[in-house]
Parts: C-alpha cells; structure tokens; sequence
C-alpha cells in the first residue's frame, strides 16, 4: 500500500481499495456516508468489509494494525499521519442484547444483514468510493433527503436493544436539523425512564455533543419532548419549575452564542432566573454525570457569580470584579446576559461589566500592589489576618484610592494602626 502523507478521505480510499485488491467486498460504512450526503465533512471514516478481522490483519499486516476490537470484528489499521487511524469492521449481525447495552454474540455476515442492525436508517448506509455507488438496503438515502431520524425497524426493538440509542437519535435530529419520526419520540418517552441503565459517561458524552452545538435549543426542546430531561437533569427548572421558569430556561438557552459551551448550556440550564443556590446542585450533578474537574468548576464559577454580574451596577466594583476573575469572563458576560435578558431585568450590569473585560486586562485585573512576604517585611506576621488586609487592599486597588507599592505599604501601615 502507498504510504506517502495523505488525508483521512484519501487514506479511507486506499483501505477499501487495499481489501477490494484482495478479492473482497468493503464499503464505508455509517456515519461517513451519512455525512457526505448531507453535505458534511465526515468526522472520521469506517470501513465494513467481507473480509474476517483475521483476513484483515494479513492484508495490511500486524505492525499497521490494532486488534483492540477485534473479539466484536473491528480492526483498526494504522495510517501515516495525517490520516488517521481507520476502523474496519467484518459485516456482522448482532443476536441479543440482554443487558441493553452488550450484543451477547457476534457472527459475520454480509452487508445486507449488516445494515440492519445499525441503529437509524441515516446511519445504515454503505458507499464504494472506488465505483461512487451507494448502497442502500433500508432506505437510508430517501430519509436523509426528507431530513428524518428514523429507527431501522421496530423502534421499541431496537431501543429495549440500546437505550444509548435514545439520546443518539436526539442528537442527529437536533444536530442535524432533521425531524425524529413519531413513532421514534414515542418510543423514546415511554422507555425514558431505562436511561440509566447506560454508563454515565456514555450520556455525558452525548449531552456534551448535543449542548455544546449550535442547535442546543433544539436537542433541549427534544429532551423535554421525550421526558429524558427529567431523567438526566432532574435539577433543571424545566423540569421542576412553573409555567414561568420554563420559560426563562428556554429563553436563555436559545440566547445562548452558536459556539457557547457545554459548561455555560449546563448553567443556563440550572437557571430560570439569577440568585438560585446551585453550589450543592452543581456538586451533585458533576458527581453524577463524572464531569472533568474544570467543568465541575466551571460550571460552579458561572452559576455563583451570574447574580453579582447582573448586579454588577448596583455594587461595589471589586466584588463583580472578583466574580469575572474566578471564571471565564467572556463566558459569564454571556450566561448572565442571557438570563437577565429572559429575566426582563435592567441589562447595566452585564453591559458594564463587558465594557470592563474589554479593555486590556491590566486595566481591570491589575497586578497586586503587595503579597504576603511584603507584608510580613513589614512586620505583619502571617496568619489571617494577612488575608484580610490583603484583600482589603486589593479593594483599595480596584476603586482607584491606592495605585502604587510604595502607596500601598502606607495605606497598609494606616490601616493597622488604626485597626
Ligand atoms: P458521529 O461519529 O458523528 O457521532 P456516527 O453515526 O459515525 O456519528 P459512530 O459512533 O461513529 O457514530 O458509529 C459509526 C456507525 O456505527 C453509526 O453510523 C452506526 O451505523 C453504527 N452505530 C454506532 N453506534 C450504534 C448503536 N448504539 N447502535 C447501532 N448502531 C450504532
Ligand atoms: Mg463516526
């Protein structure tokens, strides 16, 4: 096979070609298919092929691949970068599934069968990039060009098979613009309540794809629809809340910025209105769904201090200014503006506090003027009290009343004489 530097496409052409070469069948297969009809750029390439996971290993040979999958058929073979790495997987045909979770055997079959046990029509797709043909066996193409998600047979059967496939089909409809078929969201909400029967990171991972994209407002609209908001984010006030509160949550998380993050959808999704106590929630929460340690925080940084940029206006500056050093500032700026704005609340605080974050950051986030060992030359020993003239003075700093070091260690003097 030529090796020479070559894209993911090129080196998925090559694969198939490789095997084809060989005297098999093989075709990309699922979401890469699905993608290139639609117009997008396929994340990365699977292959399916006739050829036995053994077969395969032979043909490109055990240095360029990984048998990680190989005990359910898949190969993973190796390419030079940048391509990268490709999976290719025998046809196979999946028996039972009596955990909902795990097919139980694994047999090798042909692409016919193969295609059945894919999860959505969108998703059961095959293509030679050797001849441009499609190859088509449950009407996969015709609902890509209507725009439906649609399960591959039974959608009772194959969701009792894989309730991940739930939050999946959730994902494509929103992410893709495409409508879920009736029959699928009405499966879906009876069965709503299995969710938990998958891993906590598997859902994580989806609710991470669905609400970090741009049609987060959707995949929420689909969650609620479905019931499964009520039982991944029981915390949520569009779950619990009034008429009213809903309201605000999908008011917000509409507002939200195409590109705005997992973490501040999280935010906006926990508040319907600015000032909810949320710091045991968010604990809670990030423990349940196994969030990274800087997601945990950030989503804690955004829901403590969305009241204190609201009111940024109404307070002292060095408060609202701690708040947008704790966190991201450009992300609070756009949780708080979002909920003030569903809120109907005065947007001055947010607005000033924008127009802050704005200008170079030595200009609102100064360097402090002392640190602790300069208070101890001072003769201030360590110990709390450190702390609070520290911070006293960082507030002296950000109003203006204190602007250099040596006005400093004076303000510090005055300060403990008289204290
Ligand atoms: P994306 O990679 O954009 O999330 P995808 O459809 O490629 O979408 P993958 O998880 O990469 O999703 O899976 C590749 C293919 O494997 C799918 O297109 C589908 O045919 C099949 N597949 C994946 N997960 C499941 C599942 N839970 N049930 C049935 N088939 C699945
Ligand atoms: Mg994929």
């Amino acid at each position: 096979m030529n090796t020479k530097a070559v894209t993911s496409r090129e080196f998925a052409v090559q694969v198939v070609r490789t095997l084809t070469n060989a005297g098999h069948i093989a075709y990309w297969s699922g979401g890469c298919v699905r993608d290139q009809l639609i117009g997008r750029i396929p994340k990365d390439y699977d292959v399916a092929t006739n050829a036995t996971p053994e077969q395969v290993r032979d043909i490109f040979g055990h240095r360029r691949t990984l048998p990680i999958g190989q005990s359910f058929g898949v190969i993973t073979v190796l390419g030079s970068k940048p391509a990268a790495p490709i999976e290719v997987a025998t046809f196979r045909r999946e028996s039972s599934y009596s955990d909902g979770r795990h097919p139980d055997e694994v047999a090798f079959t042909d692409a016919r069968e193969d295609a059945q046990r894919r999860d959505f029509t969108i998703n059961g797709l095959f293509y030679d990039p050797l001849t441009d043909a499609l190859h088509d066996f449950i009407g996969g193409e015709e609902d890509i060009r209507r725009g439906i998600v649609r399960a591959i047979g039974d959608p009772a059967e194959r969701i009792a098979e894989d309730k991940l496939r739930m939050l999946r089909a959730i994902r494509f409809a929103a992410t893709f613009g495409f409508q879920l078929e009736s029959h699928c969201l009405e499966t879906i909400r009876r069965c709503a309540s299995q969710i938990h029967v998958v891993s906590a990171e598997r859902i994580t991972v989806e609710m991470q794809r669905m609400l970090s994209h741009g049609h987060r407002a959707t995949a929420v609209d689909l969650l609620v629809k479905s019931q499964l908001l009520a039982e991944i984010l029981p915390e949520s006030p569009l779950v619990f809340g009034d008429e009213k509160a809903q309201a605000a949550v999908l008011s917000s998380i509409g507002q939200l910025p195409e590109g705005a993050s997992f973490s501040q959808a999280i935010s906006v999704l926990l508040n319907d209105r600015p000032g909810r106590a949320l710091r045991d929630v968010v604990e809670q929460l990030a423990t349940r769904w196994k969030l990274a340690n800087a997601e945990r925080r950030e989503v804690t940084g955004l829901c403590v201090a969305i009241p204190t940029i609201v009111e940024a206006t109404k307070q002292t500056w060095p408060l609202a200014q701690r708040a947008l050093t704790r966190t991201d500032p450009h992300r609070l700026i756009q949780v708080a503006r979002v909920i003030a704005a569903a809120n109907q609340l005065d947007p001055s605080g947010v607005d000033f506090c924008d127009r802050e974050v704005k200008k170079p950051r030595e200009q609102w986030d100064p360097v402090p003027l002392l640190d602790g060992n300069q208070l101890s030359e001072l003769g201030i020993p360590a110990g709390p009290r450190v702390g609070r003239l520290l911070a006293s003075l960082r507030d002296a700093q950000l109003l203006g009343d204190v602007q250099t070091a040596q006005e400093a260690r004076k303000w510090i003097q005055a300060k403990v004489k008289s204290d």
